[in-house]
């Protein structure tokens, strides 16, 4: 188990995106959150530093909780390749899907309790009764019984779900409940995805935001866009003066310096060809063969209106990056074997990107740009507990095209602030939609215009801080009203 560094960041720039009044309410109630924890630290506990929506988000929400005084700190879970792929299993079931369809029984238990028990002796010299302790994802849900013994405030935090029961989600949950059925509160993206053993009142929904400052969505400058994405050599063009710069986390100046490795044919796309493009760690349920096959219909004109000189990039982290990931490199493999099976025409328009990962900072510079760049953005998810490069690209103002699947329902409202692909599993729905965003301007424009404004109102870092501060409330309630208790 590691820390990871937290440094503290004001509102004070959210002033000019959501107003004076709103980004003073949240202050004056943190203020009054410190008062309630009287001193007591707020643990986040996940599984990795980097890499995935999970840890993009803490990076950005704890360092404004810490920057409004929020005593805040972030450790990460270490455990070996079995634990991982069993929870990586576990991650599957909760989508309902089979995963690689090994067993979830009490092998797979008692190893998941040997990693809990040996992150459970690090924590213990950590966190102090009457701690606040957020659990995410089912690779913490064994440490929670464990903390509400040694006397933390526990919440457990679920980034993903189905909304549907199926055989795959009960034998998920069967395997999780014994560590969860007393966890005080837990909170999910979507109320659909709450377990039907846990008593409504016991947990609550939490969609998750995105930071408008960060490297991933920061304002960037047209020509630092394109030197990125050419000094990266995702598009040909040549350089501007501005150079390949971006302004990292720390705040001061950053530059891409590193190469993408992209599984291509030929050289990268000019600056003025249009992009389709899909962002996602390589994890079946993002469906890249799918997008592959709907991008090869828009391509051999199947959908009326199909743009000609159209290019699709699947961008994704670099496969050995992202540690809680283990079918990474055998999705990349699939995707290849894919591309490498599609007609030549078609081929030598589809750039299967990694990104580097060995710097933060320059890897969300890379998607950034790229996000930017996007004539649409599509994400074409089987399963989707809410996606944050959905978010990212309304907040970019980019059409969005995502399938109708989990919470990506809730953040596109079809028609309006993107569109909904109804049946991910319709290649032809998805190349006619691509058709009709990639044909009519005007139409890109008005939803990336509607999907900013959505994005500003509800799923920006503020947004999340105000209901973290309603959780805490409740967390404090629950345990007064409790040691109010007769014995
Ligand atoms: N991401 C990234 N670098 C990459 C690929 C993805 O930073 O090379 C980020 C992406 O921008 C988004 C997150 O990983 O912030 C993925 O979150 P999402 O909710 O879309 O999917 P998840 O990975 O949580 O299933």
């Amino acid at each position: 188990m590691f820390q990871v560094d937290v440094s503290a960041r004001t509102l004070a720039p959210f002033v000019e995106l959501v107003g004076g009044e709103r980004v003073a309410r949240v202050t004056g109630r943190a203020a009054s959150i410190a008062k309630l924890l009287g001193g007591r630290v707020v643990w986040n506990v996940n599984s990795t530093a980097v890499g995935g929506g999970v840890a993009e988000m803490l990076r950005s929400l704890l360092r404004y909780a810490r920057g409004l005084g929020i005593e805040v700190r972030w450790v990460v879970m270490e455990g070996e390749p079995d634990f991982f792929r069993i929870t990586k299993r576990l991650h599957n079931a909760l989508h309902d899907e089979a995963g690689d369809g090994s067993a979830l029984g009490p092998d797979e238990a008692a190893a998941y309790d040997r990693v809990t028990r040996a992150n459970m002796t690090e924590l213990e010299r950590l966190v102090r009764p009457g701690d606040v302790v957020i659990c995410h994802d089912p690779q913490t849900a064994g440490l929670v019984p464990l903390l509400v013994a040694k006397g933390a405030r526990v919440v457990w935090r679920c980034h993903i779900g189905h909304e549907d029961r199926g055989v795959h989600v009960d034998a998920g949950w069967g395997f999780l409940r014994p560590y969860l059925a007393d966890v005080p509160v837990a909170a999910f993206s979507r109320g659909a995805y709450a377990p039907a053993w846990l008593p409504r009142k016991r947990f609550v929904v939490l969609p998750p935001n995105i930071d408008p400052f960060s490297v991933k969505n920061q304002l960037m400058p047209e020509e630092a866009v394109r030197d990125v994405l050419v000094r990266s050599e995702l598009v040909s063009a040549p350089m501007s003066e501005v150079g390949p710069v971006f302004v990292r986390e720390d705040g001061t100046p950053g530059r891409v310096e590193r190469r993408a490795r992209v599984v291509r044919e030929g050289t990268p796309p000019l600056w003025h060809v249009p992009l389709v493009v899909q962002v996602s760690r390589w994890d079946r349920m993002k469906d890249h063969v799918g997008v592959l096959e709907s991008f090869a219909r828009l391509v051999r004109g199947d959908a009326a209106d199909a743009p000609l000189d159209t290019h699709l990039v699947l961008a994704g982290p670099s496969v050995s990056g992202v540690a809680d990931d283990p079918e990474g490199p055998s999705v990349h493999a699939e995707v290849k074997a894919a591309w490498r099976a599609l007609p030549d025409a078609v081929r030598r328009r589809v750039h299967l990107v990694e990104l580097p990962m060995d710097d933060a900072d320059e890897n969300a510079a890379m998607v950034n740009a790229l996000q930017r760049h996007a004539a649409v953005i599509v994400q074409k998810s089987l399963r989707e507990g809410f996606g944050l490069t959905v978010t990212e690209a309304m907040w970019k103002r980019r059409p969005v095209l995502a399938s109708a699947v989990g919470g990506i329902q809730d953040q596109i409202r079809d028609g309006v602030d993107g569109l909904l692909v109804h049946d991910p599993t319709d290649r032809a729905e998805t190349a006619a939609l691509l058709a009709r965003v990639l044909s009519d301007p005007e139409l890109g424009v008005r939803l990336g215009d509607a999907a900013y404004e959505r994005v500003r109102a509800d799923y920006l870092s503020v947004a999340s801080l105000e209901r973290w501060a309603d959780l805490l409330e409740l967390l404090h309630d629950a345990r007064s009203a409790a040691s109010a208790q007769p014995a």
